[in-house]
């Protein structure tokens, strides 16, 4: 496949400083489909001077003329798709319809959502004898996985340019080229030189470089909780903001007067999508004791389906992290209704689409995140006892509630430790605040929450 072999910055793409590649992998056959380069300290350091030259002046950019390029980047990625999607197949490996309607779908909602939100927000208000006007937070870092690749840049590169900040971004090692192309897309969209910036690279190296920059106001990172960490340990001994979003072990509680067909049939689909490599997910299902053995068989049922459908994961180390998962699971007592961890298929980094019964809430398979097609059916006796298990893990990230009643599945959200909750199986709105309770984060991103991330308030008092 097609790829630069410089840096995006400044407004043009440069020679990297060192000579260091990074090979991409087509997850679905093992072969390398291109080479990108792997980013150095200078390459950072790079970017980040040309992002905080180009600051003073998109900031001060009117609001209506940052909306008008956020407009025209959504326009670019809606001409692309096709390529763009084609992309995301051949790096991440997930069908090309879920890439089409998903993977390229999703961003341009998110792009476009944002370049309504330039135009309209309100970037002063006025409080007593004060006015206070909201100022963008100055160049952002932003370090996004490979998981939905075009997706989490756009959810944190659309705000940032929204609100008058620059940025440097370094993608996921794994999904470099959908990056190349969001670069592309900027470019060509006329956003002014330096107020986007890119640097390809490995995590501990052009990533933490990045997020020590001191020339980087705020860090905005989506990724592993043990990176997260990290992160928000060096963003707080420089005194410097930080946004994190962090991993999940989302619960789909079935109450007993729901739908119980839809929900479990829902719930797979939930889980089985993106081969499971969703931080918001709902991995354990929880079912009442009256409707257990009814559940189970019609998840089993529903998971044997998608058998042919799903992609592979990543690359072979998530494969191997997720296999052990389903080999811990069988270890620790818990019932395999569906797959297992025998691989599916000679090539590629297939997973079988996975179901646990019979799982207790405090084993490793119900507690940890796996980021694979498995699914873990725990059962409750009553609701204080499906309340328990839901909020008890050191997650809050997401969740669902089945009720027949929706008065009563709202009920029940309320007291869920958890950021988002599909109500009876509620769609994905992309202006609502996405984040975490706990340990899955740190700060919302989309919609005006996102927005508000990269703004930072400024009173005058008369
Ligand atoms: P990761 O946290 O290692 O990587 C995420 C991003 O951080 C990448 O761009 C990576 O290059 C960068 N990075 C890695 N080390 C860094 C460092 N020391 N300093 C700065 N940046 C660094 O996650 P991963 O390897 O992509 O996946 C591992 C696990 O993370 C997954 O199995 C899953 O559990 C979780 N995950 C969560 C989400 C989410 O959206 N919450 C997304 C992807 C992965």
């Amino acid at each position: 496949m097609n790829a630069h072999d410089g840096m995006y910055i400044g407004g043009e793409w440069r020679p990297a400083a060192g000579a260091d590649t990074i090979a991409v992998v087509n997850p679905s056959d093992e072969q390398v489909i291109a080479l990108v380069p792997a980013g150095t300290i200078e390459d950072v350091d790079a970017a980040v001077r040309a992002a905080r030259a180009a600051f003073p002046a998109w900031a001060a950019t009117p609001p209506a003329e940052r909306a008008a390029r956020l407009a025209a980047l959504r326009d670019v990625l809606v001409a692309r798709k096709d390529e763009i999607a084609g992309t995301v197949t051949a790096e991440l490996g997930s069908p090309l319809k879920f890439s089409q309607a998903v993977h390229v779908g999703a961003p341009i909602a998110v792009a476009g959502s944002y370049a309504d939100l330039a135009a309209s927000y309100a970037f002063e208000e006025k409080i007593g004898n004060s006015t206070v006007y909201l100022e963008p937070v100055g160049v952002v870092g932003a370090i996004t996985p490979w998981n939905y690749p075009l997706h989490q840049i756009v959810a944190k590169v659309a705000p940032a340019l929204a609100a008058g900040c620059t940025v440097v971004l370094k993608p996921a090692e794994d999904t470099p080229l959908t990056a190349q192309l969001f670069a592309e897309a900027v470019h060509e969209a006329g956003v002014p030189a330096g107020v986007f910036n890119l640097v390809t690279g490995l995590g501990p190296v052009a990533g933490q470089a990045l997020a020590e920059h001191e020339g980087v106001d705020l860090v905005s990172f989506t990724g592993s909780t043990a990176v997260g960490r990290q992160i928000g340990a060096t963003a707080g001994a420089a005194v410097k903001r930080v946004a994190l979003e962090l991993g999940g072990k989302s619960a789909n509680v079935i109450l007993p007067s729901a739908d119980l067909a839809k929900a479990v049939n829902v719930g797979v689909a939930n889980v089985m999508s993106n081969s499971g490599q969703t931080c918001s997910a709902w991995t354990r299902m929880l079912v009442h004791d009256s409707q257990y053995d009814e559940a189970v068989a019609l998840a089993a049922d529903a998971a044997g389906k998608y058998g042919e459908r799903i992609g592979p994961v990543v690359n072979a180390k998530q494969r191997e992290r997720v296999v052990g998962y389903i080999e811990k699971g069988v270890g620790e007592g818990a019932r395999l209704v569906a797959g297992g961890p025998e691989a599916p298929r000679e090539q590629g980094y297939f997973v079988s689409p996975t179901v646990f019964a019979d799982v207790e809430p405090d084993m490793a398979i119900a507690q940890e995140e796996i980021f694979g097609p498995v699914l873990s059916i725990i059962r409750y006796a009553d609701e204080a006892d499906a309340l328990r298990i839901a909020n008890g893990t050191v997650y809050g990230l997401a969740g669902a509630v089945w009720a027949g009643d929706e008065a009563e599945a709202v009920a029940f959200a309320r007291r869920l430790d958890t950021g988002q909750v599909d109500i009876n199986g509620g769609r994905f709105n992309p202006l609502a605040p996405f984040g975490g309770y706990k340990q899955s984060g740190v700060g919302r991103e989309l919609g005006p929450h996102g927005l508000s991330e990269y703004l930072q308030t400024k009173s005058l008092q008369f």
